[in-house]
């Protein structure tokens, strides 16, 4: 067992801690103000992270993307985590749910994605269908050669940015005895497609500038060639393909922890009251003591768990136990910070109480915490019988 990283998975981490505090943080405050990233700013951004060879780094190098493993991506994830979320989405990482593109598909989407050509957004959320990704309304009927989807998306993040779609929409049901299943298929939908919208979305406390859309199908007409994978095989390519995407949230949660800590350490060092640096009181430094071991045993979570993915090992627990053990911490992290700040916590002269906002969603998005709980839990307790 061998905890240290290679000489290159050093350099992945320098390379891209250092791209983040030159590129992202110098821009952070305008995003906060405004609650928006400037195209300029945006495509900088992109061609900086192209230049570096480092667009696309989680595809595999036959398509033109930078090959790293799991935990070398994990590793980017971690520093990336540390900057805004808005800015920080353009070091684009496509969904690698492109991989499943087949045919002309590839040079449409996929290589396009890959180049920073286009951008891509995941449209799975619906207003009656959250954890409940099945409850799904929006439909698509066969009619001649063509499919037509009628309903709406909600949540879809960088929808804002995106020049095509991952749309996942009921496309038949199954009578099984535990009741109706829906047949779920994955569709790629151009920006402009008629009877295709896309809406402003609702204003989120956490992550600003980092927007999502709401997508409305009215009659949309797609032909046959934009089913991405099988028809009704839509849970087969978000399983193979999205559950990984699990471990980006636990990854960058622990950056961002970091991050925040450093300011917690600095502040108990400095700020004096009764004539001491507040950490000489036990009160203090034991939050210190619990934030650093927290943000340690999570880090050692997720990393464990791409490493998993990485010998082809089992993970599905361990990635769930990653992402609900690092959002958690971080937001102990984020509160406890806070705490030690005392009132100048609140105010918006630091970043204290954005880290604290922006650590909300990280429990809610790709799963909740309840829902990683109960994936846990099944795979624990269904081999038993109970
Ligand atoms: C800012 C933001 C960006 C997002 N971006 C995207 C995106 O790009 N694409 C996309 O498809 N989606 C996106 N989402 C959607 C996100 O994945 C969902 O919000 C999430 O899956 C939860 O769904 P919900 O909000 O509808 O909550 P619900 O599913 O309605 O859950 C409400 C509560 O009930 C609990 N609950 C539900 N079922 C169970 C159960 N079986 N056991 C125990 N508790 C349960 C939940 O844990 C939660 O506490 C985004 C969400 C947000 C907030």
């Amino acid at each position: 067992m061998h905890f240290g990283l290679t000489d290159e998975q050093q350099m992945i981490v320098d390379t891209v801690r250092t791209f983040v505090e030159n590129e992202i943080y110098p821009h952070e405050d305008l995003v906060e103000r405004t609650g928006e990233v400037p195209k300029e700013v945006a495509d900088e951004i992109k061609r900086k992270t192209i230049e570096l060879g480092f667009y696309a780094c989680n595809f595999p190098e036959s398509v033109g993307g930078a090959g790293l493993s799991h935990l070398e991506f994990a590793l980017v994830e971690r520093e990336l985590g540390r900057g805004s979320m808005a800015l920080n989405h353009f070091f684009g990482r496509p969904q690698n749910i492109l991989m499943a593109c087949e045919g002309d598909q590839k040079d449409r989407y996929l290589l396009p994605a890959v180049r920073g050509e286009r951008m891509d957004a995941l449209a799975m959320t619906e207003p009656d269908a959250g954890s409940d990704v099945r409850g799904m309304k929006c439909t698509a009927v066969r009619q001649g050669g063509d499919w037509v989807l009628n309903g709406s998306k909600h949540f879809i993040s960088g929808a804002d940015h995106a020049d095509f779609f991952i749309v996942f929409v009921a496309t038949g049901v199954d009578e099984t005895t535990r009741g109706p299943k829906k047949r779920i298929t994955a569709f790629l939908v151009d920006r402009g497609t008629p009877g295709f919208e896309v809406r402003e979305g609702y204003k989120s406390v956490s992550h600003r500038g980092y927007k999502n859309c709401v997508l409305n199908f009215d009659d949309c007409r797609l032909s046959h060639a934009q089913v991405l994978g099988e028809v009704d095989g839509g849970f087969a390519v978000m399983n193979e393909w999205l559950y990984a995407t699990r471990i980006t949230v636990a990854t960058m949660s622990v950056g961002r922890a970091r991050r925040c800590f450093d300011y917690a350490l600095s502040y108990a060092a400095e700020r004096k009251q009764f004539g001491q640096p507040i950490g000489k009181f036990q009160g203090v430094s034991f939050q210190i003591a619990d934030m650093i071991t927290e943000i340690d045993a999570a880090d050692l979570l997720t990393l464990n768990a791409a490493w998993r993915l990485d010998q082809g090992l089992p993970a599905n627990r361990e990635i769930a136990s990653a992402k609900v053990y690092a959002t958690e911490m971080l937001a102990r992290v984020t509160d406890a910070t806070l705490q030690i700040y005392g009132g100048m916590g609140l105010m918006n002269d630091f970043p204290i109480e954005r880290f604290w906002r922006d650590a909300r969603v990280e429990r809610i998005w790709d799963g909740t915490s309840e829902i990683q709980r109960h994936i846990i839990s099944r795979e624990l307790l269904r081999p038993l019988g109970a």
